[in-house]
């Protein structure tokens, strides 16, 4: 059975996935998470890392944005004029 994956370029050891896994099966190495093989899948670790350091095993890892959702600097998210979303734009 695949397990989830941890990335290691995004993983910085903090040890919050830990506490979530009811398996016990992750620990940290060289201050990184490692997830044995008494993983159940059970998916509480990918939601609760804050880093988006463990993925599903079918999907890529996400880093998470560090900053509160109102101090994103949201011209870098979206560049070019605001988009118009309504009313719709009629071809
Ligand atoms: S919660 Fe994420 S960043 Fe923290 S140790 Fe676990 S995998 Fe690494
Ligand atoms: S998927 Fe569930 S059982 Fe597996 S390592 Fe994450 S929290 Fe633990």
């Amino acid at each position: 059975m695949d397990v989830p994956r941890v990335s290691p370029d995004l993983c910085d050891g903090c040890g919050q996935c830990l506490s979530m896994c009811c398996a016990d099966a992750i620990s940290i190495e060289a201050g990184k998470a490692t997830i044995s093989a008494d993983c159940i899948v059970c998916l509480a670790c990918v939601n609760a890392c804050p880093q988006g350091a463990i993925s599903e095993p079918t999907q890529p890892p996400k880093r998470r944005p560090r900053l509160p959702f109102e101090r994103r600097p949201v011209e870098r998210l979206r560049p070019g004029p605001p988009a118009v979303l309504w009313p719709p734009r009629r071809s």
